[in-house]
């Protein structure tokens, strides 16, 4: 019988929840899932993410493990582990790698939780057999990673793959960075509500304003669905501005690397029915001829909601 893989730990570390999985090639034998309370600070988050992984590690001894992949939410330098900036964890300079490491006696890496889930889809998902592809994430932000010649790229400065801020309208609305009109000013889920705001402000009739009993804050993704369930002529519209910008970007990346598939996931896709036809013909329109390979240039991510926990686990597997 072949030996068996070691075990790795994975961990996904939102601005919400913190979900920690013991895992086995590419399979998560035993998960939790806990809040993060970002705002208790630091060492509170710390804490919360060993007791997680006390219990998934649930008896194993340390020496099994090979070690511990930490995915999480924005810049993060992979060699000395450390976050460099997180808004939704209010962190800067956070030493996350190094604090677990010597906690746990473990080997630690942190990543990107896009370019995580990136790996996960690299060594178990829609993009194992492919020496180059692009994994998109479109939720309430943009985030993307890329694989070139087999490798995960990151960058001079850790940043390769901020899809959500390349430029699509230096006049266009202003972003979550501070520069205006990037793509996720537009294609995201915040920018789509914020574009329905925007036009019910205007006065524009809509079911959406009923469905949101006149609440701004109610008009959220799930929302604009649901009237585009009903034929909503915003809702529509919206969603569709969102195809046509994504579609846009999409053949920009074609151009640019030359993919042999982009992957998309992410919580728009449960509005993709919508938006994809008018992406992919925006997005076949605008390709560099050369690029367009005459075939099926995207495809959905494999893995939903565990593809950054098993990201982190497949730096060590
Ligand atoms: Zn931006």
């Amino acid at each position: 019988m072949a030996k068996q893989k070691k075990l790795s730990l994975g961990i996904d570390l939102g601005g919400t929840k913190i979900a920690a999985g013991l895992c086995r090639d590419g399979e998560i034998l035993k998960k939790v899932i806990f809040p993060t309370h970002a705002a208790a600070g630091f060492d509170s988050v710390i804490s919360v993410i060993l007791g997680a992984v006390e219990k998934v590690v649930d008896g194993h001894d340390h020496k099994d493990i090979a070690g511990l992949g930490i995915g999480s939410a924005g810049q993060i330098n992979p060699v000395t582990g450390e976050v460099i900036y997180a808004p939704n964890l209010k962190w800067q300079n956070a030493p996350l790698g190094s604090t677990l490491a010597k906690a746990l006696k473990l080997k630690v890496q942190v990543l990107n939780d896009v370019r995580a889930a990136t790996l996960a889809e690299h060594r178990y998902g829609n993009g194992r057999d492919l020496e180059n592809f692009a994994n998109i994430f479109v939720g309430t932000g943009i985030g993307s990673g890329f694989v070139l010649n087999g490798q995960l790229v990151h960058g001079s400065t850790n940043s390769a793959g901020e899809i959500g801020h390349i430029c699509m309208d230096p006049e266009g609305p202003v972003c979550g960075c501070g520069n205006k009109g990037c793509l996720e000013a537009y294609a995201s889920g915040t920018g789509m509500e914020n574009y329905v705001k925007a036009e019910l402000k205007k006065g524009r009739k809509s079911l959406i304003k009923e469905l949101a009993e006149s609440k701004f804050e109610n008009v959220r993704g799930p929302l604009i669905g649901k009237a585009a369930e009903q034929g909503d002529e915003l809702a529509l519209a919206a969603i569709d501005r969102v195809g046509e910008y994504l579609g846009l970007a999409l053949a920009n990346i074609h151009t640019l690397i030359n993919p042999e598939m982009i992957l998309l996931g992410g919580g728009m896709m449960a509005l993709k029915q919508y938006f994809m036809p008018t992406m992919l013909r925006t997005m076949k329109k605008h390709i560099l001829p050369v690029a367009d390979q005459g075939r099926e240039l995207v495809r959905e991510a494999r893995f939903e909601n565990d593809a950054v926990l098993l990201g982190g686990a497949a730096i060590f597997a």
